[in-house]
């Protein structure tokens, strides 16, 4: 039996059985590309479950409303987060800030508010990431508004990254 011959015979069993020869065929497989198309497989028999976000975005306002409302009598729920941060170089920070003299090098606006200190409040960002193997230095770094910044780590637009990397450039000369 060829591949797709012989994927269509195991979606057409009962679950169960399909999802046991499925792992039993993973387990004996060493061709990456048919493991692959097997695990697509068995990922499909068992789709993970929706998280709660998820659920609320799929629903109707009515339906959001009377959820909300019945949970908003729940106990707050707490979790512990642990997070890895990176330590970055607080004098390269500070110069990207300076560099950038109140304005976001993003949007070209000025910083939104101005901190404890009555500094125009930027925040500095690193163009590559340094989770992504960016370096902490100051042809990386640029400083922008809260708004750009949280643009940033959301949709990282191709077209921002390449104007920030030239921003970044230009500051490091
Ligand atoms: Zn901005
Ligand atoms: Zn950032």
């Amino acid at each position: 039996m060829n591949g797709k011959l012989r994927l269509q015979y195991l979606c057409n069993l009962a679950k169960p059985h399909a999802e046991y020869l499925l792992q039993r065929a993973i387990g004996l497989q060493r061709d990456p590309d048919v493991l692959q198309v097997l695990r697509a497989a068995l990922s499909q028999l068992n789709p993970k479950p929706k998280t709660d976000e998820e659920l609320a975005e799929e629903m109707s306002l009515k339906e959001l409303e009377k959820t909300a409302a019945k949970r908003s009598s729940k106990p707050v729920e707490q979790k512990e987060v642990t997070t890895k941060q990176y330590s970055r170089d607080p004098y390269v920070s500070e110069l990207a800030k300076r560099l950038a003299n109140g304005k976001c090098e993003l949007c070209g606006q000025p910083a939104p508010f101005r901190d404890s200190k009555g500094k125009p409040y930027l925040e500095t960002h690193h163009v590559v990431w340094l989770s992504q193997g960016g370096s902490d230095s100051v042809d990386n770094t640029v400083a922008l508004c809260p708004n750009c910044h949280r643009k940033m780590h959301i949709v990282n637009n191709p077209s921002d990254v390449s104007k920030l990397k030239i921003v970044a450039k230009n500051n490091a000369l």
